[in-house]
């Protein structure tokens, strides 16, 4: 588990009820896709909040919503209600030009290093995009942070006049990560930053970004489906089922005693995280994630929890702290 570096006591980030829905659209791919007239509910009433210089990870299974609230978190993705405060501005509420100006200072680094960079721009034009919206800075300025910014990521500065094809993933992904940072941002939301690499590429990402982290003084949202990348980089978790946030806690805690019995789940599924957390006896999932055009009522895990009960198929259970830093939504706890 990561070591807090510089937290201070206000969040950076403070996220109040966030929802995304928006309209399914069905048909083959691209312009010729038409509404079908449902919603999908991709992110409901999620809360929490990062203080500075922590990580929160950010753990569910794949399409359960976690890209899409990192992406809204950053109005990538406009919400449809809540609020997202960031260093105490309403970020949900700032108009096109101050938004742009608070971009700066949260950026993302993607998933797919293949399809995130414009191939038919070099390294320096993708590096330097951050610093070319932002505006007021010199060209020659520009020229040397990039090429800063390039062997901050392990990359030499004069790669600047390739294109992202004559680069493997593992650099390609260190291209990503140096334009998120080159306006200096201080909140990186990291969307699953080394699942789309080899495994034995991914152990450098994740040391490079806790290295840059720790240089940098930055606050991450780290967004994984591998409970063993959470458990190296998190300060804290946060377990996301189905677009809602079922358990928060700090990290040891989450991964020592989970609370939720879908974290139940996710660990006892997992290899050891590290050394702290038991081999816990197998809870195995049935089915599959609902789907988010028509997810279950009440409690949206009761169709695949082993301990449901009559009132989790009725009623979606509140929050209720485990202990002073565990949170957990789960009737068990009432
Ligand atoms: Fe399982 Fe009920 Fe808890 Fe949901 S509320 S996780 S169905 S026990």
């Amino acid at each position: 588990m990561s070591t807090l570096q510089n937290v201070d006591a206000a969040p950076l980030v403070d996220v109040r009820g966030l929802v995304k829905h928006y309209a399914h659209r069905t048909g083959p791919l691209g312009w010729l896709t038409r509404r079908s007239g449902k919603t999908v509910k991709a992110v409901n009433h999620a809360s929490f909040s990062i203080a500075r210089g922590e990580t929160l990870g950010l753990i569910g299974e794949s399409g359960c919503g976690k890209s899409t609230l990192g992406r809204a978190v950053l109005r990538l993705h406009e919400p449809t209600a809540g609020k997202v405060l960031f260093d105490g501005v309403d970020v949900t509420s700032l108009d096109a030009k101050a938004l742009k100006r608070m971009r700066s200072r949260m950026q993302i680094v993607f998933q797919d290093p293949y399809s995130s960079l414009n191939p038919r721009r070099t390294v320096e034009q993708i590096v330097s995009l951050p610093l070319q919206l932002q505006g007021g800075v010199q060209a020659r300025e520009i020229r040397d942070r990039v090429a800063f910014m390039m062997e901050s990521v392990g990359l030499k500065a004069d790669y600047l006049r390739r294109y992202p094809h004559q680069f493997s993933g593992g650099q390609r992904q260190r291209i990503g990560i140096a334009r998120a940072l080159i306006a200096n941002p201080a909140f990186l939301v990291c969307d699953e930053p080394v699942s789309a690499l080899d495994v034995s590429i991914q152990a450098q990402v994740i040391q490079l970004l806790e290295n840059l982290k720790r240089e940098r003084g930055l606050t991450y949202l780290f967004i994984s489906h591998d409970i063993g990348v959470i458990g190296y980089v998190s300060n804290r978790i946060a377990v996301m089922y189905l677009g809602e946030i079922v358990e928060t806690g700090l990290s040891q805690g989450v991964l020592e005693h989970p609370a939720h019995p879908y974290t139940q789940a996710l660990l006892s599924a997992a290899p050891r995280v590290d050394e702290l957390v038991e081999r816990r006896h197998r809870i195995e999932l049935h089915g599959e994630l609902p789907s988010p055009l028509n997810p279950p009522g009440g409690c949206k895990f009761h169709t695949r929890c082993p301990h449901a009960q009559d009132i989790c198929r009725k009623e979606a259970p509140a929050t209720v702290a485990v202990s002073a830093t565990h949170s957990v939504a789960c009737h068990l706890y009432r």
